[in-house]
Formats: C-alpha cells, sequence, structure tokens
C-alpha cells in the first residue's frame, strides 16, 4: 500500500466536504454541530488512525482529520511534546 493509499478507504469521501472543513461564515453554534456530525462519521471510518497521524505530523491547520478538530490536534500535539520532553 502507498503511504497515502488509506485516503481511498476514508468514510468521508461519501460525505459534503464542508461536513469536515468550515463555510464560510459559519457560527459557534453551527461548527460545534458539524464538528460533532463529522467526528460521528470518523468514529466509524477504518483509517481514523493513519488519518490522525497524518494531520498530527503536519502543520494541517484546518478541518477535522482523524476525528480531531484544529484545537484537539493542537492539544494532542502539546501532549506528546511534553511526553518527548519528559522522557528525554
Ligand atoms: S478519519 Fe475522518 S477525516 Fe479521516 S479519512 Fe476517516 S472519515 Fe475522513
Amino acid at each position: 500500500m502507498k503511504s497515502h493509499d488509506w485516503r481511498r478507504q476514508g468514510r468521508c469521501r461519501f460525505e459534503p466536504f464542508a461536513l469536515f472543513f468550515p463555510p464560510d461564515g459559519e457560527t459557534g453554534e453551527q461548527r460545534d454541530m458539524r464538528e460533532r456530525r463529522a467526528k460521528k462519521v470518523c468514529a466509524a471510518c477504518p483509517v481514523i488512525d493513519q488519518c490522525g497521524e497524518y494531520a498530527l505530523t503536519r502543520p494541517e491547520r484546518y478541518g477535522i482529520w482523524g476525528g480531531m478538530t484544529p484545537d484537539d490536534r493542537r492539544i494532542e500535539r502539546r501532549r506528546r511534546r511534553e511526553t518527548e520532553r519528559k522522557a528525554a
């Protein structure tokens, strides 16, 4: 399998792009609802781990990847940095 072949197995390929990437003018309430719906799709996705790792190891600032929002990814990156620092 090529390194990005997992993308072809993502559940999001059956969903509207706007469910995973915010449309212009989205309110906070709309964002919360959209993110909850997108996370449900990700939770049933067979490549959630690959997708999440892909986004965490790149400067992906937008969208839902691997069931994580941009804020979720910032928190996870920070947690990993702190774990690495403690292990050093
Ligand atoms: S984890 Fe979510 S964003 Fe990633 S491929 Fe699966 S459905 Fe798409």
